[in-house]
């Protein structure tokens, strides 16, 4: 792979993808092949009865649908230091930590080298496709990564997120140069210790390298748009470094202040610039822009949880493009960006059909869509445009028939290929008896509301949601961090729309019944969600691969516990009162 890499060739790249999905179907038997006789020791495959066979029906008949749930006793074997064949033949040496911001708590999936040579094939990938209609030259990416703690499990394997096992992998930074993509910060801003002084010496870096930074990115589009937020406070201490060629005295790391020292040297012109660019703008509009003036564009996963942060990332970027990046997990890559032109709310990830093999569990339309009912999966190139699934995937590092948890839409095809539209997490979020509804449907109700906000120029920083059932009948409690001070009246006016903009049939009727209460805004003090992501991170999770959890389930009790401490008001709707 690494060769690959070094002669990476764009069209060569481009050509390969345009074999592979011209006959996705054939491919994907390839690839389910190869999973199988790679990992015909393991013991979980050797117990289903397989014999030997590879082919998708046997497979199917043989191998049940699982959840993580079920691979725990194997995982945690694993965990534990049990180096026999378990669910791959080569043992598995390396776990990632899923962010776990759904269950509240970081999941363990198994990694390994195969995974590394996914996630750089649909780099590559998505990298030949971008570039053909962005191209960027030699240069350098401001990219806002960080390399999560990486420990040892009980039992000695190294545990740490997906994003960090990739960083540390040896092979990274090559790949990385072949693409044109290297990060402008040195290596020790990506593995220090402690993420405010990293995110600091990345901005420092992205300014000394102003003129050569070519995008701006992240993992997900949460991070940039904290970055920036970030640079709002600290622009003027960045501006002070620069100029007197000293690093502040709030990076306190000698790893960080040792590597810092090596590139920060005196440049009061550049600090000039810097400081009368910032100076000139109008409410932070075009930062990015203004900051970088060869940026291309900026790059990170837009979709999903991350879209509610596109208003303020347009914000920052001002006229350079957003370009959503590709779609996968810490168990395993799914689909990548070959359409890079489309703005993020339309993003199609194109499946692509080697890294693994992909089943589509049929989301049927209105209630069914949450009864438990036996699952009957199709196969990748039987999936229909316009319909709802939940991706299950099998994986070269020791997942078969894993139920991911998200459900996307099929738009259309790539030669025969699926292009998805990512829709939102299967797990219900917001219900009490009937209602039913999603992060989707929270998105929607919070963007409705927040236009209240909009009035008063201010702006949602962060939400999350959970429901109440301490007092009957219970209700739902949607939370908000704020930009700046509403009056009560607007966040009255704004907790009685979120209340109405959940439109679905089951709530609204509840409501109209008092079945289900009135819904309470609460409002919390600036720097809570800060709060909620440094809980995260003290639990192995990675600023870069941070997704705010929009619905804290009562299991969640930190995250709750924060929530409770830091609000400041709380309003009842009385969208509902006769
Ligand atoms: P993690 O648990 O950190 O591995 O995050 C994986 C999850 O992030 C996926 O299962 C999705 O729910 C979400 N995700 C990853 N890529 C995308 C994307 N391109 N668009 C929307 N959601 C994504």
């Amino acid at each position: 792979m690494l060769e690959k890499v070094e002669g990476f060739n764009m069209e060569k790249v481009i050509e390969e993808f345009e074999e592979v999905t011209k006959d996705a179907g054939r491919v994907q038997i390839e690839t389910l092949r190869k999973i199988l006789e790679d990992n015909s020791e393991a013991e979980y495959l050797q117990n289903l009865g397989l014999n030997g066979r590879t082919d998708p029906q046997s497979f199917k008949n043989c191998v049940p649908l699982v959840t993580h749930k079920e691979l725990e006793p194997y995982i945690n074997r694993m965990i534990d230091g049990d180096l026999s064949s378990i669910l791959t033949s080569k043992p598995i040496t390396t776990m990632s930590l899923s962010s776990g911001t759904t269950q509240g708590k970081p999941k363990f999936v198994p990694w390994n080298d195969e995974l590394f040579e996914t996630t750089v094939q649909i780099y590559k990938t998505s990298f030949a496709f971008r570039n053909k209609e962005f191209p960027i030259t030699s240069g350098k990416a401001l990219s806002f990564i960080y390399s999560s703690k990486q420990f040892k499990t009980k039992g000695g394997l190294a545990a740490g997120t997906a994003t960090t096992n990739v960083f540390r992998n040896s092979r990274y930074t090559v790949a990385m140069q072949a693409l044109k993509s290297q990060c402008c910060s040195p290596e020790e801003v990506i593995f220090g210790p402690d993420f405010h002084q990293s995110l600091y010496c990345h901005l420092l870096c992205g300014l000394i390298f102003c003129d050569e930074v070519q995008f701006v990115s992240s993992t997900f589009a949460h991070s940039i748009v904290h970055s920036f937020r970030t640079f709002e406070q600290v622009w003027e201490d960045l501006v002070a470094d620069i100029r007197d060629g000293v690093l502040s005295e709030r990076v306190t790391v000698p790893s960080l202040r040792n590597a810092m020292s090596k590139i920060l040297k005196s440049d009061p012109n550049l600090a000039n610039i810097i400081q009368t660019k910032i100076m000139g703008l109008s409410n932070w509009y075009g930062l990015i822009q203004e900051l970088f003036p060869n940026a291309k564009y900026v790059y990170g996963i837009m979709t999903g949880s991350m879209e509610p942060y596109l208003k303020k990332l347009r914000h920052y970027a001002g006229d350079l493009p957003l370009l959503t990046s590709d779609y996968g997990s810490s168990e395993g890559w799914i689909a990548t960006n070959v359409n890079p032109t489309l703005p993020p709310e339309s993003a199609l990830y194109t499946v692509l059909p080697q890294i693994g093999y992909f089943e589509f569990i049929p989301q049927n339309k209105g209630d069914s869509d949450f009864i438990d009912v036996e699952p009957e999966p199709v196969g990748l190139t039987q999936v229909k445009v316009g319909q709802e699934y939940e991706i299950v995937i099998t994986t070269p590092a020791g997942l078969y028939r894993y139920r991911l948890g998200d459900v996307v839409k099929v738009m259309g095809f790539y030669n025969s290929s699926p292009q998805l539209k990512f829709v939102r997490r299967s797990s219900l979020l917001l219900t009490i008896n009937i209602d039913k509804n999603t992060e989707k449907d929270l998105q929607l109700a919070v963007e409705e509301a927040s236009k209240f906000l909009a009035e008063e120029k201010l702006e949602v920083v962060d939400y999350t949601s959970y429901v109440d059932v301490s007092k009957d009948p219970g209700h739902y409690v949607i939370v908000w961090e704020i930009s700046g001070e509403a009056s009560e009246e607007v966040l009255s006016e704004c907790c009685n729309c979120l209340d109405k903009s959940f439109v679905d049939a089951g709530y609204t009727s509840s409501r109209k019944v008092n079945c289900i209460g009135a819904l309470e805004l609460r409002v919390v003090r600036h720097g809570t969600f800060q709060k909620i992501l440094e809980h995260y991170i003290g639990l192995g999770s990675a600023v870069s691969q941070f997704k705010t959890p929009r619905c804290v389930g009562s299991n969640n009790a930190k995250v709750l516990q924060i929530l409770n401490e830091n609000v400041v008001n709380k309003y009842i709707s009385s969208a509902f009162n006769n």
